[in-house]
């Protein structure tokens, strides 16, 4: 406390994740850190979505004791140090807060002696509404009809991206790269693998810092998955291997087809064989599977990984293999990255334990494949819908996961979909109002 003391830190920002990944919080006195790190920091759990406390009486506690390694001084917030928070409730870790999921799963993983690394690439969107309310991109001169790795759109928005840098930087973050992406306002910031909880909790607080910082800047730092018809959408690729307790690579064998050893190709086959079930996870809004639609671009293809294949550098398969790595292209940002990473590593462990089969690798532009008309392989869940159902039926995935938070994100979720399906849409309206 006397070192956050002397650095002028006056406050804690205590946060969680509720169901849905949002980061929560309160900020509390530094005088209150020894109690937020013993008992926690108390929030009233029925005002948490999906903690699951409301099924305790309506004055369920949700406490979130801090993790005492995270905490990090806010840049941009002076006097203001941030601190991530585990879930508990009656004085036991929290089965339905999604950092213990992920530390679960990690325990697991823990008693083969192995350790989980996760490279996260944030894709995502500056926009802005306009007075009429209607929502668009923020940066009203991207027009261009192939704006990928647009330099004088770096050039009008680099009060951003310099802010960005500036403020990781200081947090810890081991910047890559800043581009353009695909679409008009989309951009992606790529920064140093982790282990994968360190790697959570760091994408947590990447979001944190780039809702400031767009705020800063007149715009909204956007994680909605598919903001723009016709334009490729926002992923959350998880890069992923695993070690051994000496440190060598489990998944990776330079001479073994697509640079993957049995035990990679296994993990990878676990993936597809839950990806069904995954989908409810790793792409959890409606508007995630607008996304997830096998319709190219107008500027070409979207790289949504729709079709359940596996191939080498091969960016149109939901799984990439590149150098002995497995790049999970499946997650959007829309995610609990806590709860996507936790079920991401649940189902490659059961292809692992299940010696699942390899599948074959896919080595074509399966966009173009489909343009010409042949079959295709299979298809993710069209809508949220018969995801939800997927999830719901894969017990193997349910139960190793945790089964009181799949009820929880169930309910959630399921809640979610039927507001939506009430919903009218202008396209319903322009296409049938008058049109039978
Ligand atoms: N934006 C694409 C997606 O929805 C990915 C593009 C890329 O591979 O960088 O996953
Ligand atoms: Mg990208
Ligand atoms: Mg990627």
């Amino acid at each position: 406390m006397g070192a956050l003391r002397a650095q002028g830190i006056h406050s804690i920002l205590t946060t969680f994740t509720d169901l849905h990944g949002v980061p929560k919080g309160k900020l509390v006195p530094l005088e209150a850190l020894p109690d937020a790190v013993a008992t926690g920091a108390g929030f009233a759990g029925p005002s948490i979505w999906g903690t699951g406390l409301p099924r305790m009486g309506a004055r369920g506690e949700y406490f979130g004791r801090v993790v005492p390694e995270s905490l990090r001084p806010l840049p941009f917030m002076p006097g203001v140090a941030h601190a991530v928070c585990d879930g508990f409730a009656g004085g036991e870790p929290l089965d339905t807060c999604s950092r213990q999921l992920l530390k679960h799963q990690l325990n697991r993983l823990r008693e083969r002696g192995w350790t989980f690394h996760v490279g996260i690439e944030p894709e995502f969107f500056l926009m802005k509404q306009d007075p009429q309310g209607r929502w668009g991109v923020a940066d009203a001169q991207d027009q261009l009809d192939k704006p990928s790795y647009d330099l004088k759109a770096i050039h009008r928005n680099f009060g951003f991206l310099d802010d960005m840098r500036r403020h990781l930087s200081a947090l810890g973050f081991e910047l890559q790269q800043m581009d353009h992406e695909d679409a008009i306002g989309q951009y992606e910031i790529n920064y140093r693998h982790d282990e994968a909880l360190a790697a959570a909790d760091r994408y947590q607080l990447f979001k944190l810092t780039a809702h400031a910082v767009a705020q800063q800047h007149g715009a909204t730092f956007s994680c909605m998955p598919k903001p723009l018809a016709g334009a490729p959408g926002s992923g959350l690729h998880f890069h992923v291997s695993l070690t051994d307790a000496q440190g060598r690579p489990v998944m990776a064998d330079p001479a073994g087809a697509l640079g993957l050893s049995t035990a990679g190709h296994q993990f990878a086959a676990g993936l597809i064989h839950h990806a069904d079930a995954l989908a409810a996870l790793c792409a959890p809004t409606v508007n995630s599977y607008k996304r997830l639609a096998s319709s190219a671009s107008a500027s070409g293809t979207t790289w949504s990984p729709v079709w359940k294949t596996v191939g080498d550098n091969n960016r149109t398969c939901l799984v990439r293999t590149v150098a002995g790595r497995i790049e999970w292209r499946l997650p959007d940002p829309s995610c609990n990255v806590y709860a996507a990473l936790a079920a991401t590593l649940a189902a490659g462990l059961d292809g692992i334990d299940r010696e699942l089969p390899a599948p074959d690798a896919c080595d074509e532009d399966l966009y173009q494949r489909q343009a010409s008309g042949q079959p295709m392989p299979p298809h993710l869940p069209r809508d949220l819908h018969d995801a939800l159902a997927a999830l719901r039926s894969d017990a193997i995935l349910c139960d190793d996961i945790g089964t009181a938070f799949c009820e929880q994100f169930l309910k959630l979720k399921q809640a979610e979909w039927d507001a939506y399906a009430q919903q009218v849409s202008d396209w319903e309206l322009k296409s049938y109002a008058d049109g039978f």
